[in-house]
């Protein structure tokens, strides 16, 4: 949660090689809906890297849903790495994204998450589920 501001014109942190002001910057402020699991999958780690924690909980299906998420203000994440999708597409109602984020600890040491993430489309709106 280093990348506390980001301007439209920088990197996208979710690696897609495109602006933040491109890809994540507009399903966080809610401007655009995710068209792809995989899309909102990115646009949930951006969220994790700038802290959005209201994004992370409005993207997050409510029958699995925590109450509060506290941010690690002592992890740093570095890259996600999108290994493969099934499935999470505009005529899908459910849809799997295997990845792996790597992040730095404020004590230098580096580590990585992966996960197979579950997401399902209600009313044409994507939702993170679990793992
Ligand atoms: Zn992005």
């Amino acid at each position: 949660m280093l990348h506390s501001v980001l301007d439209a014109t920088d990197r996208c942190p979710c690696g897609s090689g495109d602006t933040y002001g491109n890809c994540c910057a507009p399903l966080l402020t809610g401007h655009r809906k995710a068209p792809t699991a995989e899309a909102l999958m990115r646009s949930r780690y951006s969220a994790f890297c700038i802290g959005d924690v209201p994004y992370l909980l409005s993207s997050w299906h409510p029958d699995t849903r925590p109450d509060g998420l506290v941010m690690d203000d002592s992890t740093n994440f570095l890259r996600l790495v999108i290994h493969d999708t099934a499935g999470g597409g505009p005529f899908d109602q459910t849809g799997y994204v295997h990845f792996t984020a790597y992040y730095r600890s404020i004590d230098g040491r580096s580590g990585s998450l992966e996960e197979k993430s579950i997401f399902v489309r209600v009313s044409g709106r994507w939702f993170y589920v679990g793992d």
